[in-house]
């Protein structure tokens, strides 16, 4: 290939780091100015680059930016600045570029299949340039975040997620692919932009929907095989609960905002047990929102509670209560209420404000999965914080505008005993003269290192099994002076490794239930996890 398009190919473009005995043999010589750098200047000059920018959306178009001219660059800046460039290329900021992406769209960065495609989707898979795929982040566009609808442009979130696979769980990025499936969508405002880049007619549904995305996952599984890792994001809860419910038995699929949160919150429930004391089963649980995050996250408490306990399932769902748009969700209402949250219709009479909830069932975590902003008032703290001496309090909805509460509000409003995570960051918060860290609580630490574990172990299905194992890898990364800062998290600098050990643990379960097919079963699974994942360095062309 001649000099000029090796610099135009993201896969191999090193830029000014090409060595002098590669400018000569790659026909590079004058097309680049005579310095060579190396790898970390060039990271220091990008970080530098990034960081004049003062708009969030000016940042991310920076990094996709970067993503598109030199890709081993782009992870090692993401890598080794996580903490700081999490937020750009993921929650918050990726909501605000799915909700411009149409004005901001440069190139394509996955694949769209479309209602027009019907018929032709095994067609559409060979034409993406990489034949390996290891694991498809795919989206219908319908729940973005909690900003509803975006339709086609919920493209920016199968690129987001499928960044941190690579970046946080060392997934190679040709083994990367994300997809959005546009049916159309509900959203005014998008039907009614002129650039907007999707097809301009309301969702199809039913029959017109379940056929393509049927054909969708048989195209997969003939094209890619048993063990490409599905990942859905981001569906209605109209269609997700039924998908992953379809599609479990007979593909390796894997819900993030019903499965991944749920590990997630699990595991932070497990490491702020060991700042409040009481195992899972002395805890009463309240949710605000009652769809995929809210009974995903429920579900999978009560299944752990059930293992600890020995009690059955039906028991350890009635420690947990859920609330929805109409209110405290209660057995009177069990004929109208979805499926999905007909489990957790207990007896109690019906309450509508959801202050009175909080105040009628007297949790000691609080959980919001609701995607309204602003929820967690001032009263529904207090009162946290009056029956309880350190309440737990999670803000799960993303992006921050969603955020039930702020992190100064919890802190504020608790004088401080709050025990409090967010699914968007928030910055340190000075309170009294104390300084509160407060902790992520989002599925960005559970689904990359859980499908490395899936990848290695060569799994062709997903069991619950692993996800409280997920969970209890998580939890066991937090350490004693995380927890003296509050800290219910570890860190996201450390992520790969905690990524390993999350790997490790999904990989043992997925031996012991006989569901790997790597076999024999690598003996140091963390080690062998470790040295399965990607690393950014340049290579050298000869
Ligand atoms: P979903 O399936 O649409 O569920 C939303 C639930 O909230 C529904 O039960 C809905 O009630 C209820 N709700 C909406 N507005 C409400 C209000 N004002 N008062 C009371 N209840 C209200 O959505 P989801 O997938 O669970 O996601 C919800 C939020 O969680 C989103 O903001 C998303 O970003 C966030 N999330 C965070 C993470 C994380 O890792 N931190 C992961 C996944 C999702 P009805 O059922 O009555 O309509
Ligand atoms: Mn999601």
């Amino acid at each position: 290939a001649s000099g000029y398009s090796l610099l135009r190919d993201p896969h191999h473009n090193k830029g000014l780091a090409f060595t002098e005995k590669e400018r000569d043999a790659h026909y590079l010589r004058g097309l680049l100015p005579p310095v060579v750098v190396n790898h970390d200047l060039q990271v220091k000059k990008m970080m530098h680059n990034i960081r004049q920018y003062e708009i969030p959306l000016q940042r991310y178009q920076a990094m996709m930016d970067l993503q598109e001219k030199n890709e081993r660059l782009f992870y090692k800046l993401l890598i080794e600045n996580v903490e700081e460039l999490l937020p750009i290329v993921y929650t918050p900021t990726v909501g605000e570029a799915c909700q411009k992406y149409g004005t901001i769209f440069k190139n394509p960065q996955g694949l769209y299949i479309s209602l027009k495609d019907k018929g032709k989707v095994l067609e559409i898979l060979k034409n993406w340039p990489q034949k390996k795929i290891q694991v498809i982040v795919v989206t219908d566009g319908e729940r973005i975040l909690g900003l509803g609808d975006l339709g086609c442009q919920g493209m920016g979130i199968p690129v987001g997620k499928l960044s941190l696979y690579t970046a946080l769980g060392g997934i190679r990025p040709s083994a990367c692919l994300p997809i959005t499936i546009d049916v159309g969508t509900n959203n005014e405002k998008m039907l009614n932009d002129e650039f907007y880049i999707g097809l301009r007619q309301r969702r199809a549904s039913g029959k017109e929907y379940a056929e393509l995305m049927n054909e969708f996952m048989s195209a997969v599984k003939q094209n890619y095989g048993e063990k490409v890792l599905i990942q859905f994001e981001d569906f209605a809860n109209h269609n997700a609960f039924d998908l992953l419910e379809k599609y479990r038995t007979t593909h390796l699929v894997f819900n993030d905002d019903i499965q991944g949160t749920a590990s997630v919150v699990l595991a932070g429930l497990i490491s702020a047990l060991k700042l409040v004391g009481g195992s899972l089963a002395d805890h009463k649980f309240l949710f605000l929102g009652a769809g995929e995050a809210g009974t995903g996250i429920a579900e999978l408490i009560a299944l752990e509670i059930s293992k600890q306990t020995n009690a059955p399932l039906e028991e350890t769902r009635k420690k947990i209560w859920l609330v929805d748009s109409k209110g405290l969700i209660v057995s009177s209402r069990v004929d109208s209420l979805q499926h999905f949250k007909k489990p957790w219709a207990h007896d109690h009479e019906p309450v509508h404000e959801f202050l009175d909830s909080v105040k009628s069932i007297k949790p000691t975590v609080l959980i919001g999965s609701s995607g309204a902003g602003q929820t967690f008032t001032k009263e529904v703290v207090e009162a946290m914080s009056s029956f309880n001496e350190k309440p737990i309090i999670l803000a799960l909805s993303n992006p921050t505008s969603q955020s039930e509460c702020t992190a100064e509000q919890a802190y504020t409003w608790s004088e401080g005993r709050a025990i409090f995570a967010s699914g968007s960051p928030f910055a340190p918060v000075d309170y009294n003269g104390k300084n509160y860290v407060s902790g992520q609580s989002n599925n960005a630490y559970i689904f990359p290192g859980f499908g490395l574990g899936l990848i290695i172990s060569g799994a062709i299905r997903v069991h619950d099994d692993m996800l409280l194992a997920a969970s209890e890898a998580l939890a066991e990364q937090v350490t004693p002076e995380h927890f003296a800062n509050g800290l219910i998290y570890p860190p996201f600098t450390n992520i790969r490794k905690i990524s390993a050990h999350i790997a490790a643990r999904v990989a043992a379960k997925a031996y012991e239930l006989g569901l790997a097919t790597r076999l024999p079963q690598p003996e140091d699974l963390v080690a062998y996890a470790e040295s399965c994942m990607y690393s950014p360095k340049y290579r050298n062309y000869r």
